[in-house]
């Protein structure tokens, strides 16, 4: 863990510099050109005069500028910002805001949202990065056409001193690494499902003890053989952990994709041939109900990482009979860098299990009200978590920290229990507990019972107010295509499964569920209007 991030690109490099380290859009880069790729950045960003200690926000897909820019930031000893390409100009401008990063390093198809909020931020340089760069000619041509006629801004736009990603890759050789172990090296927004993102201050020592955690999980991998699918986004520290820092440490060829396309994914685990595939469990179901899954082999896979949310356990079963090994549900936060606990890849498995907590990471279940007294094994309460891995601070936000950071254990906020062999269970997160009549309700359970049904594709669950129980449950649910099904039979199938306290007394069908960039469902959202047409 006394390493820094970049040198663990280098030392790949020079362990394997012949072998592909980004397979993107059929172009490969090996370890030595993409070495040499990040020092020509961070000569690149240096001439510009960037400093340790400075930020750079990026607002990439998964693209090999992404990578580059990542590793010369952080060998210049510079803070990353990670956004959402997707996100609002006003979000964009929020996290700019509170990190103060100066230089940007954005999409081209992004950039205008970045003008529509420069005046308010104090931007030193605004680069502007393209995915037509790493197409062959014709396609490039093509990809642009496209892009023009759909209106979208391709390159730099002359005139407002933005530059091109292109122009920053210069031959002068770059500094000294400046970085060191203890630094900062991602401010990291947490996923805001449940409120308002947090940037965490991710340490160069939390990142690469997170990567030596999964290597002492999985000491079979092979190093310089692995060959990992990258459709988690970078801009969310689980793909940035499982799907960039860990594969560039073994040394391993990364399948970058920009965005999830399931047609996409599956052609290119037939085509390609990766081995390990880190995802979250909306990827998979979109994957099993793939109306051509069949038409492709999946068989080089022996290992799938599943995070962010629960993964129903017949998703699990499905899409391993597809492969030749398993998934392994893990569990952690942005906070966390993030992985805390997996499953074992071999042995028995606990159904529903988040797993065991990774090596030196160490938990406790403690009573919920107080946050104090430690509860025996089988019971709920809130865990605690310490280890390597766990964030220094939130950045400038000491309210936060002093909430989240407690006698030396961080407050996940997550209700979980332990079993008696360890291994430790999800129930819910303490902010989405409903209370109705002075009963606690875990909306998960509810869910459950719903994804059940037949005809249920999707389901959520939540707490509205009632003038007579305090709250009540209402549920919101996506029915599978062609198959019908009415609230009553939800509400008759629902009685038969769960406490008449628990059962949904409002139930509303839509389509589609809201959800964040790693598929979690926005509850909050869903409350808020159901709250606001309930008024
Ligand atoms: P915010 O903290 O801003 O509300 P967020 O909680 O989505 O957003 P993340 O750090 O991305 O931010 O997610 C961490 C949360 O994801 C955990 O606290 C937990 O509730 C949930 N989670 C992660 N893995 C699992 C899992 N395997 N099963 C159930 N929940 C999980």
């Amino acid at each position: 863990p006394d390493v820094t991030l970049p040198e663990l690109l280098y030392r790949s490099a020079s362990d394997f510099p012949d072998n592909p380290a980004i397979i993107f859009l059929g172009h490969t880069l090996s370890y030595r050109r993409l070495k040499q790729s990040v020092w020509q950045a961070a000569a690149g960003l240096a001439r510009l005069g960037f400093k340790p200690g400075q930020r750079l926000a990026m607002i990439l897909p998964n693209c090999p500028q992404t990578v580059i820019t990542y590793y010369a930031t952080l060998h210049l000893g510079g803070i990353i910002v990670m956004l959402n390409p997707l996100a609002a100009p006003r979000e964009i401008l929020d996290q700019i805001q509170r990190t103060e990063a100066d230089t940007v390093v954005a999409l081209d198809h992004v950039a205008p949202k970045v003008e529509e909020v420069r005046k308010a931020l104090n931007l030193k340089h605004l680069i502007i990065a393209s995915l037509a760069d790493y197409l062959p000619v014709p396609w490039k041509w093509l990809y642009n056409f496209r892009a023009r006629r759909k209106g979208q801004q391709v390159g730099p736009r002359p005139g407002t001193g933005q530059m091109s990603f292109q122009d920053l890759l210069t031959d002068h050789a770059p500094p000294a690494l400046a970085a060191s172990s203890s630094d900062v090296a991602i401010l990291q927004h947490t996923g805001g499902t449940t409120g308002l993102p947090k940037a965490a201050a991710l340490t160069h020592r939390n990142l690469v003890s997170n990567v030596a955690q999964i290597n002492a999980w999985l000491p079979h991998c092979q190093r310089g053989g692995e060959r990992v699918l990258a459709v988690l986004p970078y801009f969310h520290v689980f793909g940035m952990t499982a799907s960039m820092n860990w594969p560039i440490n073994l040394a391993g060829a990364i399948l970058l994709l920009p965005r999830f396309d399931a047609a996409q994914v599956l052609k290119t685990i037939h085509q390609r041939r990766p081995t390990v595939f880190p995802a979250a469990p909306t990827i998979f179901i979109a994957l099993i109900n793939h109306p051509h899954l069949r038409r492709y082999d999946l068989s080089s896979l022996w290992g799938c990482i599943s995070g962010s949310a629960p993964l129903p356990q017949d998703v699990q079963e499905q899409f391993e009979a597809l492969t030749k090994g398993r998934i392994i549900e893990g569990y952690g936060l942005t906070e966390t860098s993030p992985v805390t606990h997996l499953n074992p890849i071999a042995g028995k498995r606990r159904p529903g299990s988040i797993g065991l907590p990774f090596p030196n990471t160490s938990c406790r279940i403690v009573d919920a009200e107080s946050g104090l007294i430690d509860l025996p094994p089988g019971d709920v309460g809130e865990l605690l978590l310490r280890g390597p891995q766990v964030m220094a601070e939130y950045w400038q936000n000491p309210e936060e920290t002093a909430l989240a950071l407690r006698h030396g254990w961080f407050y996940t906020g997550d209700l979980a229990r332990m079993d008696e062999d360890g291994f430790f269970y999800i129930v819910d997160r303490k902010k989405d507990i409903i209370i109705a009549s002075g009963y606690n309700i875990y909306p998960r359970e509810v869910e459950e019972v719903l994804h059940q049904h037949p005809a249920v594709q999707d389901a959520v669950a939540f707490g509205v107010p009632d003038a007579y129980r305090g709250e009540t449950v209402m549920a919101v649910v996506v029915p599978k295509p062609g198959m019908p099904v009415t609230a009553p039979d939800l509400f008759d199938f629902c009685r038969q499964r769960l406490a008449v306290y628990k059962t949904p007394k409002i139930i509303e069908f839509r389509r589609e569920l809201p959800k964040t960039a790693v598929g979690k469902v926005l509850r909050r959202e869903l409350r808020a209007e159901a709250e606001a047409k309930l008024k």
